[in-house]
């Protein structure tokens, strides 16, 4: 059934690019305006003409529980081109080069968590009775109080220094891109609900291809074939409002053109969305984006001369490891001769203010303290990439800067992993906050 409605989106990062196809399939006109020359936002793929090959702007992983990202993939035809573990499974080197292997074996939950981590020989006896209280952060009635933050209610549940540094430390690094001190109780068990309540939930999804090739090139084709246009290069500055706000009457570019559509998405990041007002539309509708606070990414590839080593490396199926008590914090083989190497929360440790041959050198010190056989002169080059603004910070004041997607303008939506999904920054925050949209559209519309 069709509308005919028309809908612009402002941003063509994953929550814009969702949105349109959610839209699309539904028969909506829908126009993308993306500022810059790409559209991907903070997921995307670029040529590197020395190289010959397309780079990552950073490793994506997935997970089980990302529902709303693998409809998003079905419908763009690009879901076959994820990797899904069968069960949980990571292999962690410590500093003293020992190797611990977490994995969850077949069983229900919270069976499957509590046999893995009674099993993970990075813990001790100690660590292992702690673990039994895991079962209190999976069953919403075994929670009672007004917790802060994730460390509180880890300390809460007495989970032990070793069992933080082990296990819940990569776990928040991974998922919230900062310190557990940092994450928000709420969204900590939400995520923790989500991922721990199946086996399918809990396993890591990993891109089977580059980024632009698993969540653009697809999506873009079907939204051309399905007459939607994406505009690049078309920064909106402002977007205009009836005097009572009841209604989002028309973008203005930069350029100074401006259109008019039935209804109208921002899929912004956080650190763009309040210049798209004028400061007294901004204070009236009681926005508070800029005052969430961002965290960066450093992703380091490693080039080497030769084949990198089986034995070098305790790697999973997907060519994954991690490392404890070192700056880099993951490695993924990204083939034969190059490793990609994640170094999370990098502003809050200096690391985003070192030079890249600071940053190359650091990796290698901690690859040599963790990584059998490594030298450095197996290495023939390196590339290192800051996402300064890679992710939000989940902090609790944060829930309180996030708007909902749907807002007293009755046109007028919020898209973009920042909005209020109780989720972290991810691709699966950003498609669910698309999906919000989209079905308050349709329901508008009397579609369903
Ligand atoms: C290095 C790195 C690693 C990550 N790892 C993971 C991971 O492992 N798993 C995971 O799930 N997530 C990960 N993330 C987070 C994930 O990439 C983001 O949550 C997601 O891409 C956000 O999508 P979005 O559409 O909400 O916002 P964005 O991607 O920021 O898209 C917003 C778009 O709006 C455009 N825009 C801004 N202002 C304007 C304007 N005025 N007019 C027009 N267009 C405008 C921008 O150019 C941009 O294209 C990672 C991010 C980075 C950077």
């Amino acid at each position: 059934m069709s509308s005919g409605k028309t809908v612009a989106i402002i941003g063509g990062g994953i929550a814009g690019l969702s949105a349109a196809v959610f839209l699309a399939e539904r028969n909506f006109r829908v126009t993308i305006f993306e500022y810059s020359p790409k559209p991907g936002g903070r997921a995307y793929s670029f040529y590197d003409r020395e190289k010959e090959q397309f780079f990552d702007n950073g490793q994506h992983i997935l997970a089980g529980w990302y529902k709303n990202t693998f409809d998003y993939l079905k419908i763009t035809g690009s879901y076959s081109k994820l990797n899904f573990q069968k069960q949980l499974e990571i292999n962690f080197i410590s500093k003293e080069k020992k190797v611990y292997r977490l994995k969850f074996p077949d069983l229900k939950p919270p069976l499957n968590v509590l046999t893995g981590l009674l099993k993970f020989g990075a813990l001790g006896l100690r660590d292992k009775k702690a673990v039994l209280n895991i079962r209190k952060l999976l069953n919403v009635n075994d929670l009672k109080g007004n917790f802060e933050d994730a460390l509180q209610l880890l300390r809460e549940i007495e989970q032990t220094d070793n069992l933080i540094k082990y296990f819940w430390e990569p776990f928040i690094f991974a998922v919230f891109n900062t310190v557990p001190e940092k994450v928000s109780a709420e969204i900590f068990l939400n995520v923790i609900r989500k991922g721990f309540n199946a086996n399918e939930n809990s396993v890591l999804v990993i891109p089977a291809v580059n980024l632009n090739e698993l969540l653009i090139n697809d999506a873009l084709s079907y939204l051309g074939k399905n007459g939607a246009e994406i505009r690049l290069n078309t920064g909106v500055r402002q977007i205009g409002f009836r005097e009572d706000l009841k209604k989002a009457e028309y973008v203005l570019f930069e350029d100074g053109n401006r259109i008019s559509a039935d209804y109208i998405i921002s899929a912004v990041p956080f650190f763009a969305f309040r210049k798209l007002f004028d400061e007294k539309t901004y204070e009236h509708l009681g926005y508070k984006s800029d005052r969430i606070k961002s965290s960066c990414i450093v992703s380091v590839h490693l080039f080497f001369h030769d084949k990198i080593n089986e034995s070098m490396l305790a790697d999973n199926s997907f060519g994954m490891t991690g490392l404890t008590g070192t700056n880099v914090q993951w490695i993924f083989r990204r083939n034969d001769r190059h490793l990609s190497l994640v170094i999370s929360n990098a502003d809050a440790t200096g690391i985003t203010d070192m030079s890249n041959e600071e940053i190359f050198n650091m990796c290698v010190t901690d690859l040599k303290s963790t990584l059998n056989e490594f030298t450095e002169s197996m290495i023939s080059d390196y590339k290192v990439l800051k996402e300064k603004r890679a992710t939000f910070i989940p902090d609790r004041e944060s829930a309180e800067y996030r708007p909902g997607q749907i807002t007293d303008t009755a046109n007028f939506f919020i898209a973009g992993d920042w909005t209020d999904t109780k989720l972290p920054s991810t691709i699966e925050g950003a498609v669910l906050s698309a999906r919000i949209c989209v079905n308050k559209i349709i329901e508008t519309e009397n579609l369903n």
